[in-house]
């Protein structure tokens, strides 16, 4: 039997349009390796949701193997090291990996590149980051400029199925249960039963969304509606590429109805085009002077945003709907991250730190530009004195049903004061059963003093 070639899988655990899985198939026996490496700078190990997920996406990965007479090695370290040994071990020819743009993943790949033949592979992405310049050269920070060049690549090469794969004898194996990714007591991940990590899951939840793909302009900013994909988080561990999610929707509905959909796409890619270029968004905002913002210390008012206790309902429904199951309507995500930042002037890591730890879709680049874009720091143009209103976007977007699943103490006040519960009558909310302050908060800062108090911060920074 001629050399094996390793495939190291990171955040791409899936056999089907995986460039470094084919090519490794192609030059010969191969060997499947996944390396947790909690070796993380700052906050940014696995957080508890998404290892959640991993659990059970790598059993997926290990039985998709499985059936096709192979297995998956599963070792815990650093990746400079375990890498390099296991391809020793095996006398691996070469390594092949994905190319991915955390600045861990970086470090790895230079690491590992000194002590094995690497090969990487483009595969993550749309467009790998550096391919998508102005002419001179320069990289892009805006959105649109950069959206209207990367359709110079677009579309992407049409998605490739699983190659057949020859496995090599296999190396020495942990073994997943010995991780402890799961939570134990207490255990607050009944709510994720909704989801079904792993290749056959992303394809299914993919075929699903096709179904209501074509109303996806108007229903994805409906959070009472499932009118978004939610395959973020088959996205984030790579179970489903890019590439097959843009194909599937080009073909199945008209291209006026994709566009809308295939932007949205983009934004993940261009997450990761800032993230290259600037490998500490997750801890540095894009423009100095909004470190000079004088933020509040409150640790009552991050633990009662935390809980879903804010006392305005849409902010709460939605930190209950991330803590139940792992994510959180986009729209929402908004509502929820602008109340942080801007009523309660409560520095924007915390809540991106907070978000990291419970999201089943927690991607840095993903996550950094969210929350710059939230606090207006980052290196695009952002406004920074957008403040959500929460009381009037949870009307205009017809949030009722939505809160009454995620704040049922709210369940049977009247659409006209489900949004502002403070506002009702007090027969109303007698009738609701709903007493304020008793089940449920009064609202722990009015949004005119909170708008207030933000602008006058953003001010004194000079972040104008
Ligand atoms: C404060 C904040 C934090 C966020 N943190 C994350 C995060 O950690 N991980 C994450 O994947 N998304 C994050 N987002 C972006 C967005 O909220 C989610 O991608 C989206 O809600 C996922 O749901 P979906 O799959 O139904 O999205 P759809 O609307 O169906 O979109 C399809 C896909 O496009 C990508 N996408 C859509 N919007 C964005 C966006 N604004 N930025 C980057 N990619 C996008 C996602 O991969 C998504 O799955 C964040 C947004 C905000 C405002």
């Amino acid at each position: 039997m001629s050399a094996p070639h390793l495939i190291w899988f990171r955040n791409d655990l899936r056999l089907a349009d995986h460039a470094a899985v084919a090519a490794a198939a192609r030059s010969g026996p191969v060997v499947a390796l996944f390396v947790l490496d909690d070796d993380k700078p700052g906050h940014w190990r696995m957080g508890a949701a998404q290892r959640w997920w991993l659990h059970h996406s790598l059993l997926s990965l290990g039985r998709d193997l499985a059936a096709r007479g192979g297995a998956l090695v599963l070792r815990r370290g650093l990746a400079a090291d375990v890498v390099p040994q296991v391809a020793a071990s095996v006398g691996a020819a070469a390594v092949h990996t994905l190319t991915h743009y955390e600045p861990w993943a970086k470090a790895q790949d230079a690491a590992v590149a000194k002590a094995v033949t690497l090969k990487r592979y483009h595969g993550a992405l749309l467009a790998p980051p550096a391919s998508v310049t102005a002419g001179g050269g320069g990289r892009y920070r805006i959105f649109t400029p950069w959206w209207r060049k990367l359709q110079e690549q677009m579309p992407p090469p049409p998605p490739q199925p699983a190659p057949e794969m020859v496995f090599a004898p296999l190396p020495a194996s942990d073994t997943l249960g010995d991780w402890r990714l799961l939570p134990t007591s207490p255990d607050w991940s009944g709510g994720f039963a909704m989801w079904m990590p792993g290749e056959a899951g992303a394809a299914a939840r993919l075929a699903e969304f096709l179904n209501v793909a074509a109303g996806y302009d108007k229903g994805r900013n409906l959070p009472s509606q499932d009118g978004s994909s939610r395959l973020s988080p088959h996205l984030a561990l790579g179970e489903i590429s890019i590439r097959q999610v843009w194909h599937a929707v080009a073909d199945a509905i008209p291209a006026a109805h994709a566009e809308p959909y295939l932007r949205e796409l983009g934004w993940r890619d261009f997450a990761a085009n800032i993230l290259d270029q600037f490998p500490d968004h997750g801890d540095v905002p894009g423009r100095a002077q909004f470190d000079a913002i004088g933020f509040r210390d409150a640790p009552r008012e991050l633990a009662a945003w935390q809980q879903g206790c804010t006392g305005y309902p849409i902010v709460d429904a939605g930190m209950r709907q991330l803590w139940a199951t792992g994510w959180m309507h986009n729209r929402v995500r908004m509502i929820a991250a602008s109340f942080l930042v801007k009523h309660l002037l409560i520095d924007w890591r915390e809540g991106e730190r907070w978000f990291w730890d419970c999201l089943v879709d927690a991607d840095l680049g993903a996550n950094s530009l969210g929350w710059q874009w939230v606090m207006g720091s980052g290196v695009d143009s952002s406004p920074f004195n957008r403040i959500f209103a929460p009381v009037t976007q949870s009307a205009k977007f017809d949030a009722g049903a939505y809160i009454r699943r995620w704040v049922p103490e709210l369940a049977n006040l009247r659409d006209a004061d489900i949004h502002a519960p403070w506002e009702a009558e007090p027969l109303m909310l007698r009738a609701a059963g709903v007493a304020l302050g008793r089940n449920y908060p009064h609202p722990i800062v009015g949004h005119a003093e909170g708008r207030a108090r933000a602008l006058a911060a953003y001010a004194d920074a000079k972040a104008f």
